[in-house]
């Protein structure tokens, strides 16, 4: 006889956890199904920084939220939901969907607090989001709170808090389908051939970022090269399941999250250095290919806006290559634990022509490269925490801002590749989280969150969504899949 569940949890990241907790909150008796084994517990969540992009009025504001810091030295601005709906909307090219875009924003601060009270504990991230300039800490970029541990303490919080509330976790339960009895789903077929019977299927298993023959077929030619940042196990089956029941294809299905990653990395992400080996420095250098010739604008916006569209434009250079070029002046505002890390790819000499030597690239055309950029840098003030405007004149492409001159030895140079983060591609659900059809009407008893929804990025993304937007439709659709009262529609919102 099958096993019977009122919900079933299809994947076991930080989604997947939201939604069994907010199920088992409504009564249920909630099973979450994990085609990891634990050592590989948490999903991409695991590997995540931590950090969540969420409104909030301000340092009074956020202090609720936090572990104690110092407020007298520090700078934070509100972040209204006309902040971040405005960040969303500017780096989708306006395409995010307006009802998703908007649950997202108006319930990201208050689930933050329901993560709290799971047990989920924050920090202010003074070491990522935060620069110090005359003697004050000032946040930039719309996101200053993450969560204590990161990924790696987002997961443990997880995990415990599934534990001491009774919902049953099995790993190493690859689901392969969805059991549909006229176009109603009633559970789930594991890889053994087990039935799992349940009220509900919630589908949160991420999105095709670590299968290499959807990333070429949906994303384009050479992305089957791209380097895993994240888990090998998001390999585009709750998609692949839910569209072959029927549900709709939304959103951005040639588009994905990919950044500058260590050019020396395996091809799937590492347990232990998880986010260490971005390589998101670049706004404070310069960015060439293993021609010596630059190709983007590294000071067009804060890194937390351009980041995640940056790694396709490494992945269209020669080789799929580029290295990140600086001087000693920027030293000291690389994130340590990304560029002081274990295992960093690194290069480093008194003169631009060493450097060039030691990558194999073109000495005269590095140097070249450096000269005129160099001599296009305009004279303001310099400041890592505002866009300074400090940019170049007369070079293509630009630098916008925090363009200094690299006139300071040593040079270091940081070889990077594309590492893609996760896919935007995804399943259409309605306000409730129930999946769509391609005819707009619900699948019964089928719900989906997390990164395997799409609509929501488009291009880009602004830094911080995912985790939020994972906890705030998991939350919702763990409610929704039991038929619990939701807080209202979003648009009243
Ligand atoms: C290196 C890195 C750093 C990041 N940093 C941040 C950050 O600081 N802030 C932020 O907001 N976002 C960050 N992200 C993005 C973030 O990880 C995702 O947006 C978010 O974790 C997605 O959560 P999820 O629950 O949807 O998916 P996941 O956490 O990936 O969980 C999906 C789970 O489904 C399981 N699964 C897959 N297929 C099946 C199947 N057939 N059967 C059963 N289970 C299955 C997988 O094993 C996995 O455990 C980062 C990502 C990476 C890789």
């Amino acid at each position: 006889m099958s096993e019977s569940w009122d919900v079933v949890v299809v994947g076991g990241g930080n989604a997947g956890f939201c939604a069994a907790q907010s199920a088992r909150e409504q009564g249920a008796r909630v099973l979450m199904l994990e085609k990891a084994p634990r050592e590989w517990a948490g999903g991409n969540s695991y590997f995540t920084a931590g950090a969540m992009r969420i409104v909030h009025n301000g340092l009074d504001d956020v202090a609720e939220l936090v572990e104690p810091f110092d407020t007298g030295c520090t700078d934070l601005d509100p972040y209204t939901a006309e902040d971040f709906l405005g960040d969303l909307r500017r780096v989708t090219g306006d395409r995010c969907d307006p009802e998703l875009a908007g649950i997202l924003v108006n319930r990201s601060r208050e689930t933050m607090s329901w993560l709290r009270s799971l047990g989920l504990r924050f920090e202010l991230m003074f070491h990522r989001q935060a620069y110090e300039v005359d003697g004050r800490f000032r946040f930039w970029g719309g996101l200053a709170v993450g969560v204590l541990g990161g990924g790696k303490g987002m997961i443990a919080g997880h995990l415990a808090a599934a534990q001491e509330r009774g919902i049953t976790v099995r790993f190493g339960a690859h689901v392969t389908d969805l059991l549909t009895t006229h176009g109603k789903v009633h559970g789930v077929l594991l890889s053994g051939g087990e039935r799992i019977e349940a009220r509900s299927v919630v589908l949160t298993s991420g999105g095709f970022e670590a299968n290499p023959a959807m990333r070429s077929a949906y994303l384009g030619p050479g992305w089957d090269l791209a380097l895993v940042r994240g888990t090998p196990f998001n390999t585009g089956e709750g998609i692949t399941m839910a569209l072959a029941a029927g549900a709709q294809p939304y959103g951005h299905f040639s588009g994905c999250h990919s950044v500058a990653w260590d050019a020396g990395a395996r091809t799937t992400g590492d347990r232990d250095l998880t986010n260490q080996l971005t390589r998101g420095g670049y706004p404070f250098g310069i960015v060439v290919n293993t021609d010596g010739e630059r190709f983007v604008d590294e000071g067009a916006d804060f890194r937390n806006y351009t980041y995640a569209k940056y790694g396709a434009e490494i992945l269209k250079q020669p080789g799929s290559r580029a290295v990140q070029v600086f001087d000693a002046k920027a030293a000291p505002l690389l994130r340590s634990e990304e560029y002081a890390a274990p295992g960093v790819t690194k290069v480093e000499s008194d003169t631009v022509e060493g450097l060039a030597k030691e990558l194999a690239i073109d000495e005269a055309r590095l140097a070249r490269t450096v000269g005129e950029f160099n001599a296009a840098v305009t004279g303001q003030r310099f400041n890592p925490a505002v866009k300074d405007g400090k940019h170049t004149e007369g070079i293509s492409p630009a630098k916008s801002n925090w363009a200094q001159p690299l006139d300071t030895p040593p040079y270091s140079a940081f070889p990077v590749t594309c590492g893609i983060t996760f896919t935007f591609g995804g399943l259409r659900i309605d306000d409730q989280c129930a999946v769509l059809d391609t005819a707009g009407r619900r699948i019964p008893g089928l719900f989906a969150a997390g990164e395997l929804v799409g609509g929501l990025f488009y291009f880009n993304y602004p830094g911080g969504s995912g985790l939020t937007a994972g906890a705030v439709f998991g939350r919702r659709a763990g409610r929704a899949a039991v038929g619990g009262p939701l807080e209202g529609r979003s648009r009243l919102l």
